[in-house]
C-alpha cells in the first residue's frame, strides 16, 4: 500500500503538498509530494521544517 494513503495534516506550498505518515517502524515522516502529474517528485523528511524547505525550493522539471 502506498505511503500516501496515510497522509494527513496536509498543507500546500505552491504545487507541493506536505503531509505526515508513519513508516513501518511507526516513525512519523514528513513527506513532500508534488501534485503536478507531469512532475511526480516526492521525498520523505524527518522534520516538517525540512519538508517545507524542500517544498519551497522545489522546481518542477516540467516546462
Ligand atoms: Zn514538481
Amino acid at each position: 500500500m502506498p505511503a500516501h494513503d496515510f497522509f494527513h495534516s496536509v498543507m500546500r506550498i505552491g504545487p507541493v503538498q506536505i503531509g505526515t505518515h508513519r513508516d513501518r517502524h511507526g516513525t512519523t515522516k514528513h513527506a513532500a509530494v508534488c501534485s503536478n502529474d507531469n512532475c511526480g517528485w516526492s521525498a520523505d523528511y524527518t522534520t516538517r521544517s525540512a519538508a517545507q524547505l524542500a517544498a519551497r525550493t522545489h522546481r518542477c522539471c516540467v516546462r
